[in-house]
């Protein structure tokens, strides 16, 4: 194998004739500079659409562009980078078979940096790679722009999951609309209102609406407005997902005000006694320790209410996993034990299930199974709280469409 051939394999490039392979720098901080340019072919193209144009200029002579490290050492691929005049596009920066347009790392480089980012914690991507976390999504934000063309993640969709994220602690939001069947996110934008759904509707194109058959939700009178007006014959189902999070919550409330009202009676140790039940409550009884499940006995003894408010909480989720007519007839069930539970916050969820009844049912007897768009929304929730942030929606967004929609790419040379 020539050297010029043992070259283009390491530095992962194609269509590319490598000239001269030199170390530059100084001990420490060396680079091995690659002197690169495109075969025949490949010259002369518009950067944006890589059609074949006149030359108009040397643009700004040599550039580099970061390819994947070589052991310890910094590799840098240098050309020239002429510019061209392109008919739709006018003078732009020529294409280079070796890297996106307006890029300053290789396709190996930011193939690399995509994949450990969906793959590893951001520090240990931005660290291994040495670039900022900014780089980082920056990079991720155009590797899914190229491998998001086109609309065929919208074919065959007919059962979707539409839900809001919130992020920026809260004061922004996304709406994310998962495909129910694949469990991928097949769209979001920035916003929660009826107009950023009908802009989902718009995007996907009314032949695609007219045979998306369910819609699941959360109870936002908002999302179903936009599914109305634009998938009328979708039937909107209540995502069981958020129906067990708000019987988590109300029990939370029942197990909270218990140890409050312990607390202003003076039996501090009995509070604090309430207070360390907590997790043995929030968790499936499947998932319980040992010890956790000696604590759930002992609430039953001692603390009436809060095993009671407990028991509502695990016989609403069997209620989900019961689905069909038995789920429908322990839906009927529960909210009868709700109600007269004599729980507050149970007597007031009891009131908002019997509102949204309907809905519930449907998600019931259309079995519509959302573990795998609830595992995405699980996620979407996890990214939001990633310690370095997005600097933008739109980069979150990309972050998704990486782990969650099918974006990723492979590592380099690995195929
Ligand atoms: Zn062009």
């Amino acid at each position: 194998m020539s050297q010029h051939r043992v070259w283009k394999r390491i530095v992962g490039v194609e269509h590319t004739v490598i000239e001269a392979v030199e170390l530059d720098g100084e001990v420490g901080v060396e680079v091995v500079v690659v002197s690169v340019r495109p075969t025949r072919s490949r010259r002369g193209r518009c950067g944006q659409c890589r059609r074949r144009c006149p030359g108009y200029d040397q643009g700004g002579g040599r550039r580099r562009w970061r390819a994947p490290d070589l052991g310890t050492v910094i590799v840098e691929l240098e050309a020239d980078a002429p510019r061209v005049r392109c008919g739709d596009h006018g003078v732009v920066v020529a294409a280079v078979p070796w890297a996106r347009a307006n890029t300053r790392f290789s396709y190996a480089f930011e193939d690399t940096c995509a994949w450990m980012a969906a793959h590893t914690s951001g520090a240990a991507t931005a660290e291994y790679l040495r670039v900022a976390w900014r780089t980082v999504t920056a990079i991720v934000e155009r590797v899914v722009a190229g491998r998001l063309d086109g609309k065929t993640r919208f074919d065959g969709v007919t059962r979707i999951g539409i839900d809001e994220i919130a992020h920026r602690k809260g004061h922004r939001y996304l709406t994310a609309v998962t495909d129910h069947d694949t469990g991928r996110l097949i769209w979001a934008a920035p916003g929660r209102d009826t107009a950023t759904v009908e802009a989902f509707f718009d995007a996907i194109g009314p032949e695609r609406a007219a045979k998306i058959t369910h819609v699941s939700a959360d109870g936002a009178e908002w999302i179903h407005t936009a599914v109305t007006n634009k998938a009328p014959q979708a039937i909107i189902c209540l995502d069981a997902f958020h129906v067990v999070a708000w019987a988590t919550k109300a029990l939370d409330q029942v197990r909270r005000d218990l140890a409050g009202e312990l607390r202003r009676a003076g039996a501090t140790d009995a509070a604090a006694g309430i207070k360390g039940t907590r997790w043995a409550l929030l968790k499936n009884p499947a998932d319980l320790t040992a010890i956790q499940r000696g604590t759930l006995a002992g609430l039953a003894q001692t603390n009436r209410g809060v095993y009671r408010a407990y028991l509502l909480k695990e016989q609403l989720r069997a209620v989900f996993a019961a689905k069909g007519d038995h789920g429908r007839s322990l839906l009927g069930g529960w909210l009868y034990w709700a109600k007269r539970s004599q729980l507050e916050p149970f007597t007031k969820l009891a009131r908002t299930i019997e509102r949204y009844k309907d809905l519930i049912v449907n998600t019931l007897i259309h079995g519509l199974s959302n573990a795998r768009s609830e595992a995405t929304n699980v996620h979407l929730r996890v990214l939001t709280r990633r310690a370095y942030g997005f600097h933008s929606p739109e980069a979150l967004i990309a972050m998704a469409f990486l782990t969650r929609g099918g974006c990723c790419p492979d590592l380099p040379g690995r195929a």
